[in-house]
């Protein structure tokens, strides 16, 4: 789960991490009201949207005086944001935050985050800031810099990026104490990943993190019920935020052919297979190994309400799960929603014969296939004659 800029910046502030001061705002006139009560002139007014790029996409202005703020949060508010990270859609500006506006000196780059094939805590830093860091890693890694925690992070470790990022002595414990704050913050909130960047070093000398992108381990949340709160479901897929609520494991993706299968392994084989059959899927779902008639029916809800999907496939392979089961599951769904897509159906395993049965003395359209290349081409087909 991600967390807003202005919700990452005060989770790190209870950790005594230094950030702007800023005020988020859901209104023209609640931005106003932060404005002054602020009581500077100049402020940055910058999109809450769970994406990057906003910079360069318009979502963060520096705004001197009432009239540029109002004129910036107007701009903002009620909009959506498309960045080089988000979609061709975008993503929802609901809240705005007004900051203070931090006199920058130098713009650094650091990230902190769980790398799973040392399994330790990487710790990524670098003079680049402020700019894309994959442009860095891509055209001059030497100047991005790492260190490797297992366990605690050790104050040689933190010296050692910092003579490397060019540090003056006194910038050198200044720049060891915020990454130990850092570090305990990251580890006590179980997170997976704490990207700032820029962490800017201000006319003062002072560290400050201007921008913030704090992402938690889901499988934590449990521990951490007032972050878990902070989940913002207008910035998910609305598609994945509906299967999410029956347990599907599903992910929206951009092609036509909308895929219901169970178990992850197949649902993967099965957008590699439409691939390969010259498809293109509109997204992975796994209903799971225990797909029961009422998830089948929510699957095919979400599924056939992505205006993507011209054909339905479904693959299951009957292990514990009962294909005749799953055949009920899909005839009420058609009866009950009205799918008038074309639908492709392969049932395998358990019980499939009485499956294939129930699906044929139906009388809807449906075509089923035992071969899995063949069913994908089927689907395919379907397109393609549409
Ligand atoms: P991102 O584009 O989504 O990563 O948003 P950032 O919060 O990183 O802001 C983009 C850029 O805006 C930063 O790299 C800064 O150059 C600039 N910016 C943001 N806040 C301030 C500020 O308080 N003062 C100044 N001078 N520039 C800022
Ligand atoms: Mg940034």
């Amino acid at each position: 789960m991600d967390l807003h800029e202005y919700q990452a910046k005060e989770l790190l502030a209870a950790y005594n991490v230094a950030v702007p001061k800023g005020i988020v705002a859901s209104s023209v006139e609640e931005a106003v009201a932060a404005y002054k009560s602020l009581e500077v002139e100049s402020v940055v007014v910058k999109a809450q949207v769970l994406t990057g790029g906003r910079g360069k996409a318009g979502g963060v202005k520096i705004c001197k005086g009432l009239e540029e703020l109002t004129e910036a949060t107007k701009s903002m508010l009620g909009t959506r944001l498309v960045t080089n990270q988000t979609t061709s859609e975008g993503l929802p500006v609901n809240q705005v935050l007004i900051a203070v506006l931090t006199d920058i000196e130098t713009e650094l780059y650091l990230a902190l985050l769980v790398d799973r094939t040392s399994k330790a805590i990487t710790v990524m830093a670098s003079t680049e800031g402020g700019v894309d860091i994959e442009a860095v890693a891509e055209k001059t890694p030497e100047k991005i810099h790492s260190v490797t925690v297992h366990g605690e992070l050790m104050p040689f470790q933190s010296r050692q990026l910092a003579f490397e990022l060019g540090f003056s002595a006194k910038q050198v414990s200044a720049f060891s104490s915020l990454l130990s704050k850092l570090f305990k913050g990251f580890v006590s909130s179980d997170m997976g990943m704490l990207e700032i960047n820029p962490l800017v070093i201000d006319k003062s000398g002072d560290f400050i993190c201007l921008d913030s992108k704090v992402n938690l381990d889901s499988n934590a949340l449990f521990r951490h019920k007032e972050l878990a709160a902070l989940r913002d479901v207008t910035q998910e897929d609305e598609k994945e935020v509906a299967a999410s609520q029956f347990d599907l494991s599903y992910i929206a993706l951009s092609g036509e052919i909308g895929c219901m299968v169970n178990g992850a392994g197949l649902a993967m084989a099965t957008m590699d297979m439409i691939k390969i059959c010259g498809g293109s899927p509109a997204n992975f779902l796994d209903v799971g190994g225990t797909a029961t008639e009422d998830r089948v029916t929510e699957a095919f809800k979400i599924i056939d309400q992505d205006h993507n999907v011209k054909v339905v496939f479904v693959n299951i392979f009957g292990g514990i799960v009962r294909c005749d089961l799953i055949a009920d599951g899909i005839i009420n769904a058609i009866k009950s929603l009205g799918v008038t897509k074309p639908i492709v159906v392969r049932l395998v395993g358990n019980k499939s014969k009485e499956g294939n049965k129930k699906l044929e003395a139906s009388g809807f359209k449906i075509i089923a296939k035992n071969d899995f290349k063949e069913a994908a081409m089927a689907a395919v087909a379907q397109i393609k004659g549409a």
